[in-house]
């Protein structure tokens, strides 16, 4: 299975990732924990992607990419669940151009629909450094600019699978399942 994880920060796309990892046994690739990772060990990406993540924008394009690309490629046959990348329609098009060197398509992209109200409230319960009133404003407006478009990019492509993410972990991860399983 080759699937990719969207929706709004603080949706739950890494919670759901580690539920369905655990249940599907898909490697999970997530580039906001490998962002985090290289900004912990003082990497030249690290120091690069660093201050994007603290104002709550996108890190450049070239270095996700660059991140993630060969991950991707090791994964590209046995499959994967991408939970952060694509986030803009340059990214959903490099991985499109990637899979299909390899004769490989995505089969599902689950989107997450939580209402902006729970997903502020979700974010400042979690407390990571990036979790302020005002980086979560910015991320939320990224968001709608920068990644919503990509619903429509994939509802075209017919993979998309809009999923309720409201309720417990357990109640979600079971819908999700039920929907690419
Ligand atoms: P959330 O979904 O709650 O925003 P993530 O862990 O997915 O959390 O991302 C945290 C930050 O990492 C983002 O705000 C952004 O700065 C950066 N980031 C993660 N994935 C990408 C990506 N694909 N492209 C650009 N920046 C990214």
């Amino acid at each position: 299975m080759r699937a990719v994880l969207l929706g709004p920060p603080g949706a739950g796309k890494g919670t759901q990732a580690e539920l369905i990892r655990d249940r599907l046994s898909v490697p999970h690739i997530s580039t906001g924990e490998l962002l985090r990772s290289a900004v912990e060990e003082g990497s030249d990406l690290g120091l690069q992607a660093k201050g994007y993540m603290d104002r709550g924008e996108l890190v450049p394009d070239d270095l996700v990419v660059g991140l993630i690309r060969e991950r991707i490629a090791k994964n590209a046959e046995r499959g994967f669940l991408l939970d952060g990348f694509p986030r803009n329609l340059a990214q959903g098009e490099t991985l499109e151009k990637m899979l299909e060197e390899n004769g490989l398509r995505l089969d599902h992209v689950v989107n997450l629909e939580v209402p902006e109200a729970e997903l502020v409230k979700r974010m400042m319960g979690r407390g990571r450094a990036d979790d302020n009133e005002e980086t979560i404003r910015s991320r939320l407006a990224v968001y709608h600019e920068e990644t919503a478009p990509l619903c429509d990019f994939y509802r075209q492509r017919s993979v998309l699978r809009e999923i309720d993410g409201m309720g417990t972990p357990e109640e979600i991860s079971a819908r999700v399942i039920a929907a690419v399983g």
